[in-house]
């Protein structure tokens, strides 16, 4: 979405370039309409950019995906390279994964998988997980398994706890039904 640095909190000289992978993947509800996830926006000429640069939402010119702030992410991870978008929504949420669906298998792939396994470790000690997204589907990416999210609790809160020595120590998740408002 942004082809331009200024932000302190990018990394310096990582430019879009030519990518725009989140222009396809991401769900932008501040569109009118809607653009869905996984289809390109009408204003996108993939490869190239977009059409309605200058006059573009607010909400896509302050968009940058993580590979744009995150040092450690080399060139490799360029979302049009990788084929998924890593994205923070706020600093409180856990990463999201959120590939394209026409590369479906592109975040279970290398040199990816194990570094975002490793990744995962750190958050499970946090008690959080990655999520994955490809299209309508969700996984939640633990240490030693993903997990595939019922539908039914895609907005669900859940808990990530570690089983039992006894049990072989693996990771598990346990959906918990999101807090009703009151
Ligand atoms: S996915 Fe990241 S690098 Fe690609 S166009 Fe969007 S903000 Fe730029
Ligand atoms: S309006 Fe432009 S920057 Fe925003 S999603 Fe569409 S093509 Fe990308």
């Amino acid at each position: 979405m942004s082809t331009e640095s200024a932000a302190p909190t990018l990394v310096a000289g990582r430019e879009c370039g030519t990518c725009t992978m989140c222009c396809k993947v991401m769900t932008i509800t501040y569109m009118d309409p809607p653009k869905p996830g996984g289809k390109w926006c009408q204003h996108c000429s993939p490869g190239k950019g977009c059409a309605i640069w200058q006059n573009r939402p607010q909400g896509c010119a302050d968009f940058n995906c993580d590979w744009r702030k995150n040092a450690q992410l080399n060139d490799d991870w360029r979302p049009d390279r990788a084929g998924f978008v890593i994205n923070q929504a706020a600093a409180h949420l856990p990463y999201e994964i959120i590939v394209d669906p026409g590369r479906p298998d592109a975040w279970r792939k290398e040199p990816y998988y194990s570094v975002l396994k490793s990744a995962c470790l750190i958050a499970a000690r946090n008690r959080t997980a990655m999520m994955v997204l490809v299209g309508h589907r969700r996984w939640l990416m633990l240490p030693d398994k993903d997990v595939a999210i019922p539908a039914e609790h895609y907005g669900s809160d859940y808990r990530i706890f570690r089983a039992a020595a006894l049990q072989g120590g693996e990771w598990q998740v346990e959906f918990t039904a999101p807090a009703k408002a009151s």
